[in-house]
């Protein structure tokens, strides 16, 4: 310690053991205040509805679970058991970086998560959340514009390297108007694409995860349902987004409906699908045409014929709004600027009163049960660790599949053979025990009393919830059955 610091340590001394001993000061004893001057000072001078007061809504309020009722900090509250939780992990449609790609996370409190729509750039905000890739088994797109899909082969290839070794990926989306327009094209072509990652990625115990499910639906069976487990069930209708073959998802549970549009032009469909749904959210495009080409350099036609032939224009969003009625309305795949919010609130309230929040910029979090809903800022970090990959140990075992490939198989000898002897770059008394090969013929199969505590904690953190999930819900229906 040098002697500045010490000091200024010193001299902090008297005011630090001050302050400790004005906090624990005892007030005498007093006669109480009548209960009426109580009421009117702790409650700000509204009469014990506090949450009624100036414009919130019956119903909009934060949950006392929740840590802070102005931000959300990632991995410092598990889902409830009755909740249902929305992140918005990319919201525009124009790329940058507080904006990725659109994308909508729900996680309920059954421990079901589910992905709608995966935006490029998405994963990054899907990491900061502390969301480990492997969790991710369910990717529901609405249609094929890259903004909508792009971060797919990321999250495909580099969540199966990490630990998505025995459950695959299942894509979800509408079929096209002819079979090369579909869902199971595009993902045909994305494993073309994808030939020399996923051969190279082969020498890695991926097991089942390169064998990615494809579940394309008919665009034209509207309320037809595309998911339906373990009481969730998903349903979709087509929207008008320029071309045949673009659908918004309802996801129903625990008698709480989330539904999100994906782009296009307001429907009576919509009304159809979406009406009386919790929580409903659809994309917008304000009428700032002419301004918006100065400020982000569309030439004003452009935007203009884009609005009218594949989005919904603000005022269109609170009709669709008004005629759906859900607790809580929001928009997204919007640009979050200055210029434009007041001017997008005042277009939408022409024809929506209700609960209105905005599912932008990045991080935008939603906790949402029966009783209550509240909208919340995501505090995402710029340079976060990835959460450890989450394993199931119901048979007691980390199972690592066997690679499908060695790595003489798919290089030749003659590159290794150019290898640098490690011992000259490794200092003297280091020489770790490379792992050039597969350590065993056929899976590795460690028990897990055998794995190290940190290990078995952070990669079994989700299975071990779930135990608390599972108790909650058997009492729940024992309490029923009585
Ligand atoms: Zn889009
Ligand atoms: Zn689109």
């Amino acid at each position: 310690m040098n002697k500045v610091t010490q000091s200024v340590l010193i001299s902090m001394l008297p005011l630090m053991s001050g302050s400790v001993l004005a906090n624990s000061a005892v007030v005498p004893k007093q006669t109480p205040s009548s209960p009426e001057q109580i009421q009117t000072v702790l409650s700000g001078g509204i009469s014990g509805d506090r949450w009624t007061e100036g414009l919130m809504y019956e119903g909009v309020m934060p949950m006392p679970w929740l840590k802070s009722a102005a931000n959300w900090f990632p991995r410092t509250e598990d889902v409830q058991p009755e909740e249902m939780r929305v992140t918005f992990m990319g919201t525009s449609p124009m790329i940058r970086p507080g904006q990725m790609n659109t994308s909508i996370y729900v996680e309920l409190g059954n421990g079901d998560n589910f992905v709608f729509d995966i935006g490029e750039g998405s994963v990054a905000n899907y990491v900061a959340a502390g969301v480990a890739l492997n969790e991710i088994k369910h990717v529901f797109l609405t249609h094929l514009h890259v903004d909508h899909f792009g971060g797919l082969p990321y999250l495909w290839m580099f969540g199966t390297w990490n630990g998505g070794w025995h459950e695959p990926l299942t894509v979800h989306g509408p079929s096209g108007s002819e079979p090369q327009y579909g869902t199971q094209a595009m993902v045909n072509g994305m494993t073309d694409m994808l030939a020399w990652h996923k051969d190279s990625f082969s020498l890695f115990p991926v097991g089942s995860g390169h064998d990615l499910q494809v579940n394309e639906f008919d665009f034209r069976n509207n309320g037809g349902v595309v998911y339906e487990e373990n009481g969730v069930k998903i349903t979709h209708w087509q929207r008008s987004h320029g071309k045949d073959g673009s659908s918004a998802y309802r996801l129903d549970w625990n008698d709480m409906c989330f539904t999100w549009t994906g782009d296009g032009r307001p429907t009576e469909l919509d009304i159809q699908y979406a009406e009386g749904c919790d929580l409903f959210i659809t994309e917008l495009q304000t009428e700032l045409v002419e301004i918006g080409s100065a400020v982000q350099g569309v030439p004003p036609f452009l935007t203009r014929y884009t609005i009218d032939t594949h989005h919904t224009p603000a005022y269109g969003a609170g009709y669709l709004a008004n005629a759906i009625q859900p607790r809580m309305f929001m928009t997204t795949h919007m640009s979050y600027d200055p210029y434009q919010t007041e001017e997008t609130v005042a277009e939408v309230r022409e024809h929506w009163k209700g609960p209105y929040h905005f599912g932008a910029p990045d991080g935008i979090v939603v906790n949402m049960t029966k009783d209550a809903v509240w909208v919340r800022e995501g505090v995402l970090p710029d340079y976060p660790n990835s959460k450890p990959p989450q394993f199931d140990f119901t048979n007691g075992q980390l199972v690592i599949p066997e690679p499908p490939r060695k790595q003489v198989d798919i290089q030749e000898q003659f590159i290794r053979d150019q290898h640098i002897e490690p011992s000259k770059y490794y200092p003297e008394g280091m020489m770790p025990d490379m792992i050039v090969e597969w350590p065993v013929d056929g899976d590795l199969v460690v028990p897990e009393e055998m794995l190290p505590d940190n290990l078995r904690n952070s990669m079994g953190a989700n299975w071990d919830l779930q135990q608390k999930r599972d108790e909650y819900f058997d009492n729940k229906t024992k309490q029923q059955s009585k």
